[in-house]
């Protein structure tokens, strides 16, 4: 790492929608990182249907993070190792909960080796009362008509409640 280059990194994920476990990440990363990239991912052949459109999960996260200047949120198609070179980022960060998330963290962190040489990825671990939360128990919760503003954010309630009022 050059001392007078800012450390770029990227932060990856569907965000559908952020929850604090997202967030506690990203203001870790940050911690090692001069600058986060949330990167939005949208893919056709994505397994999972989405809650929220693309626009919207970015529109969120830029509300949630709109005080820090030194995290920006775009969306992105393709490959990641295209996306953080077009971005100059030369780390990925990723958030690791329980051994479940280990088997695919592990084999996506090696095939993006592979795919770019000079190519980094850095696990953050949140803060132990986010490492049961995951965007889709959010929406499952949400939907059943259950409180989750414990675990996020108010412009991703407010978007919630109006999804799903009654
Ligand atoms: P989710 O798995 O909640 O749908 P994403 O697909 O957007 O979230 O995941 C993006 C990244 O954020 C992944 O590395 C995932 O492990 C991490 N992540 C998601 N929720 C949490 C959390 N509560 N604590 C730590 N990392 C998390």
């Amino acid at each position: 790492m050059s001392v007078d280059r800012p450390l770029i990194a990227v932060y990856p994920g569907s965000f559908d929608p952020v929850t604090r476990g997202h967030e506690d990440i990203a203001r870790r990363s940050l911690r090692i990182a001069d600058e986060l990239v949330i990167g939005v991912a949208h893919s056709a052949t994505q397994r999972k249907s989405g809650l929220f459109e693309i626009e919207e999960r970015v529109a969120m996260l830029r509300e949630v993070f709109a005080a820090d200047e030194r995290i920006r949120v775009v969306s992105f198609e393709g490959l990641l190792v295209d996306f953080c070179r077009a971005q100059g980022a030369s780390v990925v960060v990723r958030g690791l909960r329980a051994v479940s998330d280990f088997e695919y963290e592990l084999q996506m962190a090696q095939m993006n080796q592979e795919l770019l040489g000079d190519f980094e990825t850095a696990f953050f671990v949140p803060d132990v009362q986010y490492s049961f939360l995951s965007a889709s128990l959010v929406r499952e919760v949400a939907k059943l008509g259950g409180d989750v503003s414990a675990f996020v954010s108010e412009p991703v309630l407010g978007r919630l409640r109006a999804r799903f009022q009654r």
